[in-house]
């Protein structure tokens, strides 16, 4: 009894091991670890036919302080339940609570101290700013006070009756909170003091009370803001009145509903002016009008009204420090997108220059790949940082004293403008789940980020894109690299994985995997299936198979779902003909193949010595003058004979001359890919052969295959155009080839804190 148990227990072990293996298969279905379909979100990928969201739309007055660096507010949510659920409560994101004293994101920073630590550092273990939402009461629309929970940074309303489906529910709330200083504590808003004239940049956004996600995959958004997941967002209509100081200019989500109020005569002038231009930006409030105002510091208000339709989110910036220009982009409805930067003095060199145009080529270049943009106008704030919002964003790149740049600096600056103006389609309008995710916003808008950026120059150094950047990453130290679906607060090596891998994958994916024509159709077909609506990662992957028609289940699965790299090596290369069978041919290529081969030491140093037969030539027989490599009359005959058995097609091919290239490939870091292959022949030409990944499917360890070449191969490069992504490239070439790089003996003695436009005024006063 015993050992037969024994026995079935070793079996079925050997049957799970046998069964792991195959459910190891890269190639192995996705749909069965995805969300299955339903009437909300289909197997296709696209919204269903019982496809849902709710809206939530804000009336907002809000006064900024400006001596005492506070925020004050009050508005009028109206929450539509669309869904087909009746809603006992309502939850709300309270995201400024992540600065309040007491708040998880300072406790669940771990912290060490080593031998030394910084001012900051030190700050940080002890918070002292009295950041948060200090709510003054939430009321229903007759006045009185509602029930509520604030649980961190959320907080729960509790309505008077459930909200059944189809209904709204209006309330109000009241709060104020302290702003706080972004070059002190950090954050993605906040204000920047510039010294000596002690006037502050206002960039603000989480600044209000906002409505959770209700949607049909998650029930209520639950994650807390803990700080670097970011937001997930409700859309709907936007009234605002933001009354700041009156020599302040406001840029702002939305359009601006009284100019007359609000701007001078010539400033209304010139963006009329500005409209009309598409090449050149037209300066709306100038660098000098922009010092009187720091000088003169207004001490009464104005208010500003601003409109948006249709957004999931609201956020303005506000200085009297502010210059300010714009330039109409025309749409191709016809419209006309006004894109426009406010800077401060500190970024003049590069802002002047840079921003609005960058702003225009974003709006051109992401409409074109995905859709067109939808809002009025597009805005690049000078806020000393990168952070996106819809209609609005603040950028960084300030000049040296002398009013130069570095080239990191300058590419740093267009590419942020670019990234952060991008965000308005990921995730402001695909409006995807950042609490979740970050790579559907980041990683998509890197991507398309990539693409535009290589539109503005030809070579733009863009960072992140190509194949090849991403490698070092990607055959790192696994136990810091999370897979690509973690979520966004788990993620190891944030950069890399969430904005560079996704983005590289997608190029991947257009360039070598699906090629451009199918990808880019498929690409704006999500596009356009998720815009303004809320799709999540199964939504992308199964859309972009099933506009495609490309199985890309592997691809997601080992790109998306792991921590593997890409390592192909091409082994053993072996250069193969076909024998003709005539003995005349075949006999005397062996001997000349005997006679070039390598001969035996001994035999080339015994050549001249004397041996018995030299003295007794009697020993010598048959077999010792006897040639097995000339070919006799027997052989001709069996060769005469088996031709005759041979049908013409047969015939034909024994007498081509083609070469057989047997190749043999390893997969050594786990993910299958294509086989890219460059042949180079013998006469200097070259021919490419693309092998899809699909080669792997049995075996994604180890394969073989033939190549039928008719020239002769001089040398044969896997993966020739760096795209793959491939780690280890020193196994990639046949003949295999010695890498060579050079070492220097000395470190030279740059100049450390020089740019190149110092150094090139440098050499003209070395030179003259
Ligand atoms: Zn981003």
């Amino acid at each position: 009894m015993k050992k037969s148990l024994l026995f079935l227990c070793l079996f079925s072990a050997l049957c799970l091991c046998a069964q792991e293996n195959i459910n190891n298969n890269p190639f192995r279905q996705l749909n069965t670890d995805l969300p299955s379909p339903n009437s909300y979100r289909t197997a296709s990928g696209a919204p269903g036919h019982e496809y849902w969201q709710q809206k939530a739309d804000y009336k907002i007055s809000v006064v900024l302080k400006d001596a005492e660096r506070q925020l004050h507010g009050d508005e009028t949510i109206t929450y539509t339940n669309n869904s087909p659920d009746p809603l006992r409560y309502l939850w709300l994101q309270l995201d400024q609570n992540m600065r309040a004293k007491d708040s998880d994101t300072h406790k669940i920073r771990a912290s060490s101290l080593g031998g030394r630590a910084s001012g900051r550092q030190l700050q940080s273990l002890q918070p002292a700013f009295d950041g948060g939402f200090k709510i003054e009461h939430v009321k229903d629309a007759d006045g009185k006070d509602l029930p509520h929970v604030i649980n961190k940074t959320m907080m729960r309303v509790d309505p008077p009756q459930t909200l059944q489906p189809g209904q709204s529910f209006t309330f109000s709330i009241k709060w104020w909170y302290n702003i706080n200083n972004t070059r002190e504590i950090g954050g993605r808003s906040g204000y920047e003091n510039f010294q000596p004239d002690d006037n502050n940049v206002y960039v603000i956004a989480q600044w209000f009370p906002r409505m959770c996600v209700y949607s049909d995959n998650e029930g209520w958004q639950n994650k807390q803001f803990l700080g670097r997941g970011e937001f997930a967002l409700v859309f709907g209509d936007y009234e605002v009145d933001i009354t700041v100081p009156s020599d302040h200019l406001v840029a702002s989500t939305g359009l601006l509903q009284n100019p007359d109020n609000v701007l001078n005569k010539t400033q209304r002038n010139r963006l009329k002016e500005a409209a009309k231009e598409h090449i050149q930006p037209v300066t709306i409030a100038t660098y000098d009008e922009a010092e009187a105002r720091m000088e003169d510091r207004a001490e009464d208000t104005k208010t500003w009204t601003f409109h948006a339709k249709n957004v999931r989110d609201f956020a303005f910036a506000s200085s009297r420090r502010f210059i300010w220009d714009a330039m109409g982009v025309p749409m191709a409805n016809g419209e006309t997108v006004m894109a426009q930067s406010m800077w401060v003095k500190e970024g003049d060199c590069l802002w002047k220059k840079y921003s609005t145009k960058a702003v225009a080529h974003t709006v051109k270049w992401y409409s074109h790949y995905t859709i067109d943009y939808p809002y009025p106008v597009a805005w690049s704030i000078d806020g000393s940082m990168g952070m996106e919002y819809p209609m609005i964003c603040f950028n960084y790149g300030r000049c040296q004293e002398d009013s130069t740049y570095s080239e990191r600096t300058k590419y740093g600056h267009i590419g942020v403008i670019i990234h952060e103006v991008g965000h308005n389609w990921f995730p402001m309008i695909i409006n995807s789940d950042e609490r979740q995710w970050t790579w559907m916003d980041e990683g998509l808008n890197t991507f398309v980020q990539y693409l535009t950026e290589q539109h503005w120059e030809h070579n733009y150094p863009s960072r992140r894109g190509p194949a090849d950047k991403i490698t070092s990453y990607m055959g790192g130290d696994k136990d810091r690299i999370s897979p690509i679906m973690t979520n966004s607060e788990s993620i190891h090596q944030f950069g890399p994985n969430a904005y560079a891998k996704p983005a590289t994958a997608l190029n991947i994916l257009r360039e070598t995997v699906m090629g451009r024509e199918l990808f880019d159709m498929a690409f704006k077909e999500y596009s356009e299936r998720w815009a303004f609506k809320h799709p999540t990662p199964a939504d992308l992957f199964r859309t972009l198979e099933d506009a495609s028609g490309v199985d890309l289940d592997w691809f997601w699965r080992g790109w998306f779902y792991t921590n593997d790299h890409v390592d192909l090596a091409m082994g053993e290369v072996q250069n193969l003909k076909l024998s003709t069978g005539n003995p005349d041919v075949e006999k005397d290529l062996m001997r000349r193949n005997q006679e070039d081969g390598p001969q035996d030491i001994g035999s080339i140093r015994n050549k001249n010595i004397e041996t018995l037969a030299d003295a007794d030539p009697s020993i010598l027989d048959f077999y010792s003058k006897h040639d097995p490599l000339t070919a006799d009359a027997i052989d001709r005959q069996d060769y005469q004979n088996y031709m005759n058995s041979l049908s013409d097609k047969e015939k034909a091919l024994l007498e081509d001359d083609n070469n057989y290239y047997q190749i043999s490939f390893e997969n050594r870091g786990g993910l299958v890919m294509p086989i890219v292959l460059e042949f180079e022949y013998t006469d200097g030409t070259k021919e490419v052969e693309r092998i899809p990944a699909e080669i792997w499917r049995l075996h994604p360890d180890k394969i073989t295959k033939v190549f039928v070449k008719e020239k002769e191969v001089k040398s044969i490069t896997l993966d020739p155009f760096l795209e793959i992504a491939d780690v280890d490239r020193s196994n990639n070439h046949y003949p295999p080839k010695p890498e060579v790089s050079r070492f220097d003996l000395f470190k030279q003695n740059a100049r450390a804190s020089e740019n190149k436009m110092q150094r090139a005024k440098r050499a003209k006063r070395t030179g003259s």
